[in-house]
Protein backbone atom coordinates (compact mmCIF):
# COMPACT_ATOMS: atom_id res chain seq x y z
CA UNK A 1 0.00 0.00 0.00
CA UNK A 2 2.36 2.51 -1.10
CA UNK A 3 0.04 5.34 -1.97
CA UNK A 4 -2.24 4.92 1.13
CA UNK A 5 -5.23 7.78 1.03
CA UNK A 6 -2.74 9.46 -1.65
CA UNK A 7 -5.33 11.88 -4.08
CA UNK A 8 -4.61 11.11 -7.44
CA UNK A 9 -5.76 12.66 -10.91
CA UNK A 10 -5.17 10.99 -14.11
CA UNK A 11 -5.78 12.20 -17.51
CA UNK A 12 -6.82 10.95 -20.58
CA UNK A 13 -7.25 7.84 -17.72
CA UNK A 14 -10.83 6.31 -19.32
CA UNK A 15 -8.39 3.81 -21.52
CA UNK A 16 -5.09 2.47 -22.58
CA UNK A 17 -1.81 3.74 -20.47
CA UNK A 18 -3.47 5.97 -17.73
CA UNK A 19 -6.46 3.16 -17.11
CA UNK A 20 -3.52 0.94 -16.20
CA UNK A 21 -1.68 3.74 -13.97
CA UNK A 22 -5.61 4.13 -12.40
CA UNK A 23 -5.62 0.43 -12.09
CA UNK A 24 -2.25 0.36 -9.97
CA UNK A 25 -2.89 3.11 -7.78
CA UNK A 26 -6.12 1.75 -6.43
CA UNK A 27 -4.16 -1.08 -6.01
CA UNK A 28 -1.88 0.64 -4.31
CA UNK A 29 -4.23 2.20 -1.77
CA UNK A 30 -5.05 5.49 -3.80
CA UNK A 31 -8.42 7.14 -4.67
CA UNK A 32 -8.13 8.08 -8.50
CA UNK A 33 -10.05 10.54 -10.35
CA UNK A 34 -9.85 9.95 -14.08
CA UNK A 35 -10.12 13.18 -16.03
CA UNK A 36 -11.36 12.45 -19.75
CA UNK A 37 -12.85 14.23 -23.17
CA UNK A 38 -14.59 10.53 -23.26
CA UNK A 39 -16.61 11.22 -20.34
CA UNK A 40 -18.71 7.41 -21.39
CA UNK A 41 -15.67 5.70 -21.29
CA UNK A 42 -13.93 7.00 -17.98
CA UNK A 43 -17.27 6.37 -16.34
CA UNK A 44 -17.38 2.49 -17.16
CA UNK A 45 -13.41 2.26 -16.36
CA UNK A 46 -14.17 3.89 -12.84
CA UNK A 47 -17.54 1.61 -12.36
CA UNK A 48 -14.88 -1.24 -13.45
CA UNK A 49 -12.19 0.03 -11.12
CA UNK A 50 -14.82 0.46 -7.78
CA UNK A 51 -15.62 2.76 -5.47
CA UNK A 52 -12.00 4.26 -5.00
CA UNK A 53 -12.46 5.71 -8.83
CA UNK A 54 -14.25 8.31 -10.18
CA UNK A 55 -14.75 9.89 -13.38
CA UNK A 56 -14.66 13.66 -14.53
CA UNK A 57 -15.41 14.93 -18.27
CA UNK A 58 -12.52 16.89 -18.59
CA UNK A 59 -10.89 18.64 -22.49
CA UNK A 60 -7.18 19.31 -21.12
CA UNK A 61 -7.66 22.17 -23.86
CA UNK A 62 -9.67 23.99 -21.66
CA UNK A 63 -8.00 26.04 -19.03
CA UNK A 64 -11.04 27.28 -17.23
CA UNK A 65 -12.21 23.56 -17.35
CA UNK A 66 -9.05 22.70 -15.98
CA UNK A 67 -9.31 25.33 -13.25
CA UNK A 68 -12.90 24.07 -12.41
CA UNK A 69 -12.10 20.53 -11.65
CA UNK A 70 -8.47 20.90 -10.24
CA UNK A 71 -10.84 22.73 -7.74
CA UNK A 72 -13.50 20.38 -7.41
CA UNK A 73 -11.36 17.24 -6.81
CA UNK A 74 -9.19 20.03 -4.02
CA UNK A 75 -12.68 20.69 -2.08
CA UNK A 76 -14.40 16.79 -2.27
CA UNK A 77 -11.26 14.87 -1.34
CA UNK A 78 -9.31 17.86 0.82
CA UNK A 79 -6.32 17.69 -1.75
CA UNK A 80 -4.29 16.00 -4.71
CA UNK A 81 -1.01 14.43 -3.96
CA UNK A 82 -0.54 12.52 -7.39
CA UNK A 83 -0.71 13.81 -10.92
CA UNK A 84 -0.14 12.15 -14.02
CA UNK A 85 -0.26 14.02 -17.09
CA UNK A 86 -1.42 11.30 -19.28
CA UNK A 87 -3.53 12.58 -22.04
CA UNK A 88 -2.28 13.14 -25.82
CA UNK A 89 -3.00 12.63 -28.93
CA UNK A 90 -0.93 11.44 -32.19
CA UNK A 91 -0.40 12.94 -35.74
CA UNK A 92 1.25 11.74 -38.74
CA UNK A 93 2.74 14.01 -41.43
CA UNK A 94 6.11 14.49 -43.33
CA UNK A 95 7.22 18.63 -42.41
CA UNK A 96 6.37 19.55 -45.94
CA UNK A 97 2.73 18.48 -45.19
CA UNK A 98 2.15 19.90 -41.33
CA UNK A 99 -1.22 22.14 -41.48
CA UNK A 100 -1.79 24.92 -39.16
CA UNK A 101 -4.79 22.87 -37.68
CA UNK A 102 -2.53 19.50 -36.66
CA UNK A 103 -0.14 21.91 -34.90
CA UNK A 104 -2.56 23.88 -32.93
CA UNK A 105 -4.35 20.61 -32.11
CA UNK A 106 -1.31 18.23 -30.84
CA UNK A 107 0.01 21.24 -28.98
CA UNK A 108 -2.95 22.14 -27.67
CA UNK A 109 -3.89 18.60 -26.06
CA UNK A 110 0.04 17.54 -25.28
CA UNK A 111 1.44 20.70 -24.47
CA UNK A 112 -0.70 23.36 -23.52
CA UNK A 113 -3.13 20.90 -21.73
CA UNK A 114 -0.36 19.39 -19.68
CA UNK A 115 1.75 22.84 -18.58
CA UNK A 116 -1.67 24.36 -17.35
CA UNK A 117 -2.99 21.63 -15.66
CA UNK A 118 0.79 21.14 -13.74
CA UNK A 119 -0.15 25.36 -12.88
CA UNK A 120 -3.48 24.45 -11.46
CA UNK A 121 -2.75 21.20 -9.75
CA UNK A 122 0.82 22.63 -8.20
CA UNK A 123 -0.91 25.31 -6.83
CA UNK A 124 -3.48 23.28 -4.80
CA UNK A 125 -0.18 21.19 -3.52
CA UNK A 126 1.63 23.85 -2.88
CA UNK A 127 -1.67 25.08 -0.54
CA UNK A 128 -2.47 22.44 1.17
CA UNK A 129 1.16 22.13 2.17
CA UNK A 130 1.69 18.01 1.85
CA UNK A 131 4.03 18.00 -1.09
CA UNK A 132 2.87 15.94 -4.29
CA UNK A 133 4.11 14.07 -7.36
CA UNK A 134 3.86 14.78 -11.15
CA UNK A 135 4.10 12.34 -13.86
CA UNK A 136 3.95 13.52 -17.34
CA UNK A 137 4.00 10.75 -20.28
CA UNK A 138 6.27 11.82 -22.69
CA UNK A 139 7.74 9.29 -25.09
CA UNK A 140 10.47 7.84 -27.25
CA UNK A 141 9.82 10.11 -29.80
CA UNK A 142 10.21 13.30 -27.52
CA UNK A 143 14.20 11.68 -27.76
CA UNK A 144 14.41 11.71 -31.71
CA UNK A 145 12.72 12.54 -34.24
CA UNK A 146 10.62 10.52 -36.66
CA UNK A 147 10.03 11.63 -40.38
CA UNK A 148 6.34 10.98 -40.21
CA UNK A 149 5.68 11.99 -36.58
CA UNK A 150 7.00 15.01 -36.36
CA UNK A 151 4.29 17.04 -34.67
CA UNK A 152 3.99 14.37 -31.95
CA UNK A 153 7.77 14.20 -31.16
CA UNK A 154 8.32 17.63 -31.11
CA UNK A 155 5.49 18.13 -28.38
CA UNK A 156 6.51 15.40 -26.41
CA UNK A 157 10.11 16.97 -27.01
CA UNK A 158 8.75 20.27 -24.98
CA UNK A 159 7.24 17.45 -22.41
CA UNK A 160 10.57 16.47 -21.68
CA UNK A 161 11.89 20.11 -21.41
CA UNK A 162 8.62 21.21 -19.15
CA UNK A 163 9.26 18.43 -16.73
CA UNK A 164 12.83 19.65 -16.14
CA UNK A 165 12.08 23.69 -15.69
CA UNK A 166 8.76 22.48 -13.89
CA UNK A 167 10.76 19.94 -11.52
CA UNK A 168 13.43 23.08 -10.83
CA UNK A 169 10.73 25.28 -10.25
CA UNK A 170 8.48 22.74 -7.85
CA UNK A 171 11.28 21.96 -5.58
CA UNK A 172 10.99 23.99 -3.20
CA UNK A 173 7.35 23.05 -2.23
CA UNK A 174 8.59 19.44 -1.56
CA UNK A 175 6.77 18.38 -5.15
CA UNK A 176 8.36 16.16 -7.37
CA UNK A 177 7.83 16.28 -10.97
CA UNK A 178 9.24 13.40 -13.18
CA UNK A 179 8.51 11.92 -16.50
CA UNK A 180 8.34 8.35 -18.10
CA UNK A 181 8.73 7.96 -21.92
CA UNK A 182 7.56 4.64 -23.55
CA UNK A 183 8.63 3.25 -26.90
CA UNK A 184 6.22 1.55 -28.06
CA UNK A 185 2.68 0.37 -25.76
CA UNK A 186 0.11 -1.66 -27.14
CA UNK A 187 -3.58 -0.52 -27.11
CA UNK A 188 -6.12 1.21 -29.47
CA UNK A 189 -3.92 3.80 -29.88
CA UNK A 190 -1.75 1.46 -32.02
CA UNK A 191 -4.76 0.73 -34.26
CA UNK A 192 -4.56 4.65 -35.41
CA UNK A 193 -0.62 4.50 -35.80
CA UNK A 194 -0.43 1.33 -37.69
CA UNK A 195 -3.50 2.74 -39.72
CA UNK A 196 -1.57 6.03 -40.25
CA UNK A 197 1.45 4.50 -41.78
CA UNK A 198 -0.37 2.53 -44.18
CA UNK A 199 -1.52 5.65 -45.90
CA UNK A 200 2.18 7.17 -45.79
CA UNK A 201 4.01 4.50 -46.69
CA UNK A 202 1.73 2.57 -48.53
CA UNK A 203 2.03 -0.61 -45.96
CA UNK A 204 -0.98 -3.23 -44.98
CA UNK A 205 -2.79 -3.24 -42.26
CA UNK A 206 -0.68 -4.87 -39.42
CA UNK A 207 2.47 -4.71 -41.32
CA UNK A 208 4.18 -1.78 -39.28
CA UNK A 209 3.17 -2.58 -36.19
CA UNK A 210 4.85 -6.45 -36.87
CA UNK A 211 7.72 -4.33 -37.88
CA UNK A 212 8.05 -2.72 -35.13
CA UNK A 213 7.48 -4.79 -32.79
CA UNK A 214 10.30 -6.89 -34.17
CA UNK A 215 12.69 -3.92 -33.80
CA UNK A 216 12.50 -3.65 -30.37
CA UNK A 217 15.34 -5.28 -28.70
CA UNK A 218 13.45 -7.30 -26.06
CA UNK A 219 11.38 -8.78 -29.23
CA UNK A 220 7.41 -7.02 -28.16
CA UNK A 221 5.68 -3.97 -27.79
CA UNK A 222 4.62 -2.95 -24.06
CA UNK A 223 1.68 -3.76 -22.13
CA UNK A 224 0.55 -1.14 -19.86
CA UNK A 225 1.18 -3.40 -17.41
CA UNK A 226 5.11 -2.95 -18.00
CA UNK A 227 4.74 0.81 -16.89
CA UNK A 228 2.87 0.68 -14.09
CA UNK A 229 5.72 -0.43 -11.50
CA UNK A 230 7.43 2.74 -12.44
CA UNK A 231 4.45 4.57 -12.34
CA UNK A 232 3.75 3.39 -8.65
CA UNK A 233 7.23 4.28 -7.51
CA UNK A 234 7.59 8.08 -9.12
CA UNK A 235 3.99 8.26 -7.32
CA UNK A 236 5.33 7.38 -3.68
CA UNK A 237 7.74 8.26 -1.20
CA UNK A 238 10.40 6.02 -2.67
CA UNK A 239 11.19 8.43 -5.39
CA UNK A 240 11.32 11.36 -2.80
CA UNK A 241 15.17 12.36 -3.81
CA UNK A 242 14.03 12.03 -7.48
CA UNK A 243 12.93 14.76 -9.95
CA UNK A 244 13.70 16.32 -13.41
CA UNK A 245 14.14 13.14 -14.88
CA UNK A 246 12.91 11.42 -17.74
CA UNK A 247 12.32 7.49 -17.68
CA UNK A 248 12.76 5.41 -20.86
CA UNK A 249 10.13 2.26 -20.65
CA UNK A 250 11.41 1.05 -24.29
CA UNK A 251 12.57 -2.58 -24.04
CA UNK A 252 15.55 -1.80 -25.19
CA UNK A 253 14.60 1.46 -27.75
CA UNK A 254 12.24 0.33 -30.13
CA UNK A 255 14.52 2.97 -33.06
CA UNK A 256 17.70 1.06 -32.73
P1 LIG B 1 -4.74 6.45 -25.79
O1 LIG B 1 -4.95 7.16 -27.09
O2 LIG B 1 -5.06 5.01 -25.72
O3 LIG B 1 -5.55 7.20 -24.62
C1 LIG B 1 -5.53 8.59 -24.53
C2 LIG B 1 -6.69 9.04 -23.68
O4 LIG B 1 -6.66 10.48 -23.67
C3 LIG B 1 -8.06 8.61 -24.19
O5 LIG B 1 -8.85 8.08 -23.13
C4 LIG B 1 -8.66 9.92 -24.74
O6 LIG B 1 -10.07 9.96 -24.62
C5 LIG B 1 -7.98 10.95 -23.85
N1 LIG B 1 -7.93 12.29 -24.46
C6 LIG B 1 -7.65 12.60 -25.75
N2 LIG B 1 -7.76 13.92 -25.94
C7 LIG B 1 -8.11 14.46 -24.75
C8 LIG B 1 -8.37 15.78 -24.32
N3 LIG B 1 -8.34 16.83 -25.15
N4 LIG B 1 -8.70 15.98 -23.01
C9 LIG B 1 -8.77 14.93 -22.15
N5 LIG B 1 -8.55 13.66 -22.52
C10 LIG B 1 -8.23 13.42 -23.80
O7 LIG B 1 -3.21 6.74 -25.38
P2 LIG B 1 -2.11 5.73 -24.75
O8 LIG B 1 -1.54 4.94 -25.85
O9 LIG B 1 -2.67 5.07 -23.56
O10 LIG B 1 -1.00 6.81 -24.33
C11 LIG B 1 -1.05 7.47 -23.07
C12 LIG B 1 0.14 8.42 -22.98
O11 LIG B 1 1.38 7.71 -23.22
C13 LIG B 1 0.12 9.56 -24.01
O12 LIG B 1 0.66 10.72 -23.44
C14 LIG B 1 1.02 9.03 -25.11
O13 LIG B 1 1.57 10.07 -25.90
C15 LIG B 1 2.07 8.32 -24.30
N6 LIG B 1 2.78 7.29 -25.07
C16 LIG B 1 2.10 6.26 -25.66
C17 LIG B 1 2.81 5.31 -26.38
C18 LIG B 1 2.14 4.14 -27.07
O14 LIG B 1 2.78 3.43 -27.86
N7 LIG B 1 0.85 3.88 -26.80
C19 LIG B 1 4.19 5.42 -26.51
C20 LIG B 1 4.85 6.49 -25.91
C21 LIG B 1 4.12 7.42 -25.18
Amino acid sequence: MKLKDKIALITGGARGIGLGFAEAFVKEGAKVVIADINIDRARQAAHELGPNVSAMKLDVTDLAAIDAVVSEIDQKYGGIDILVNNAAIFDMAPINEISEASYEKVFAINLKGPLFIMKAVSNVMIARARGGKIINMASQAGRRGEALVLLYCASKAAIISATQSAALGLVKYGINVNAIAPGVVDGEHWDIVDAHFAKWEGLKPGEKKAAVAKSVPIGRFATPDDLKGLAVFLASSDSDYILAQTYNVDGGNWMS
